[in-house]
């Protein structure tokens, strides 16, 4: 099928983000074939889509996920990061099945797909279901299982890991991207960091990982091996493969120096997450000044809340300004490209771009809107005026997935009602045992 959507503005690449008024964009099964200016004669198409007052704009990719979590959004709300961690998250995790994890995956794609991502890099457990939901909303999923390397089955379950990416190579449609996710160096020894670096470089498979999320952590790992979690990083020779590093928020000079030299991949900031947890702000002057790549992730919704990465750019923007007094050092456009082609690039991936020869991954905003109204900025309003619920239409891989705001792809009432069931029988769980 070919399409061409003729929309009042399109955002096209442009490190400052150009705008064209009045433009079109047609694509043909998964690739965008033209960018322009609406035509008084066009080339025919399959399928054309008016929207007059539309904006449409790459992509969101989210870089650091576990969307599994929408089961436990607003579970355990205002606790420190450890206590919230290893009282709160940890043992309600161990009480999931496969089934909860799957429609907890889809509820979060709901969620996406209504905010205008398109692709997301995840991190939790029972991976067979996080990809069959991922399959069946149309988005793109860098998928890992989180690894905690402490434990007599870690080592199966690294040969478990590797077994299930080759099944899902050649499964996933080219949407669904396998790695490996250790979760972070207070959770797995070097020696099991460095085996999963060993399996990693031998499949070709790209890492994801949390690390310098908290003071904490930076203490613990002080006190048990003497270095800091990039320096554990890169000497078990994990950098030797893509890394993404989720958070890297407390990083020392000689840590930018050695991410400087050594990192493939980059670091993605989750800034609503690390604001929420009290866990700090994202050097990103300084990461930019070692041309470290950053890009953007919301982190689980048990912390976040809400999957939204128009909060991110907003949060994002608004806290480097906090932080630095210098509101024109990260502008709107900035926070743009990082939402869309810098965390896809981080990715490894060609999208985040409205260009012929691209992946057709991207969103129609509604610009009819009292908040979007008027016109100076289109970026900016974008930035700091849309908000997630604003997304009209979300196309990934050139398929429809929400159109009108309607999603196309799944029946979004019957995942509310299998999250909402599933969460009232821990409730009563809970309370039988008195909890
Ligand atoms: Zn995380």
């Amino acid at each position: 099928m070919r399409y061409r959507l003729e929309a009042g503005t399109l955002i096209v690449p442009d490190q400052d983000g150009s705008v064209i008024r009045s433009g079109q964009i047609t694509w043909e099964d998964q690739t965008i074939l033209s960018v322009g200016l609406q035509m008084p004669n066009p080339d025919p198409v399959d399928q054309v889509i008016q929207i007059p007052q539309g904006i449409v704009m790459p992509g969101l990719y989210n870089g650091h996920n576990h969307a599994a979590m929408t089961l436990l959004r607003g579970y355990a709300d205002d606790s420190p990061f450890f206590e919230w961690l290893q009282n709160h998250i940890l043992p309600a995790e161990a009480r999931l099945t496969s089934e909860d994890i799957y429609w907890g995956t889809l509820l979060a794609a709901s969620e996406m797909i209504r905010s205008g991502t398109v692709g997301f890099a995840d991190m939790y457990f029972e991976v067979d279901a996080v990809a069959e939901a991922v399959m069946r909303s149309g988005l793109r999923g860098w998928i890992s299982r989180g690894l905690v390397g402490d434990e007599d089955a870690s080592l199966k379950k690294l040969q478990q890991c590797i077994d299930w990416a080759a099944r899902w190579r050649q499964r996933g449609d080219g949407r669904i991207v396998p790695m490996l996710g250790p979760h972070a160096p207070y959770t797995c020894n070097p020696e099991y960091l460095h085996e999963v670096a060993t399996v990693a470089k031998a499949e070709d498979l790209a890492i994801h990982i949390h690390l310098a999320e908290s003071e904490d952590e930076i203490r613990l790992l002080q006190q048990r091996y003497n270095k800091s979690p990039i320096q554990i990083t890169l000497d078990s020779g994990l950098m030797d493969n893509r890394l993404l590093i989720a958070h890297g928020i407390h990083l020392s000079d000689h840590d930018l120096m050695l991410l400087q030299k050594h990192l493939i991949g980059g670091i993605i900031s989750c800034p609503v997450s690390n604001a929420k947890l009290g866990n700090g702000i994202l050097k990103l002057q300084e990461l930019r000044a070692h041309q470290i790549p950053v890009g953007l992730g919301s982190d689980g919704a048990a912390s976040t809340n809400t999957l939204d990465m128009f909060q991110e750019m907003k949060a994002m923007a608004w806290l480097q300004k906090v932080r630095t007094h210098e509101p024109h050092r990260f502008t709107a456009r900035d926070a743009l490209h990082m939402a869309t082609a810098d965390t896809a690039s981080i990715l490894g991936f060609r999208g985040g771009v409205l260009e012929a020869g691209r992946p057709a991954d991207f969103i129609v905003i509604d610009g009819s809107k009292s908040h979007m109204t008027p016109e100076w900025d289109t970026i900016a309003n974008l930035v700091y005026a849309a908000t997630g619920s604003d997304v009209s239409y979300t196309v990934v891989a050139g398929q429809i997935l929400m159109a009108e705001g309607i999603i196309t792809v799944f029946d979004e009432a019957e995942v509310r009602h299998q999250v909402t069931t599933r969460s009232n029988r821990w409730r009563q769980e809970g309370a039988n045992r008195g909890l």
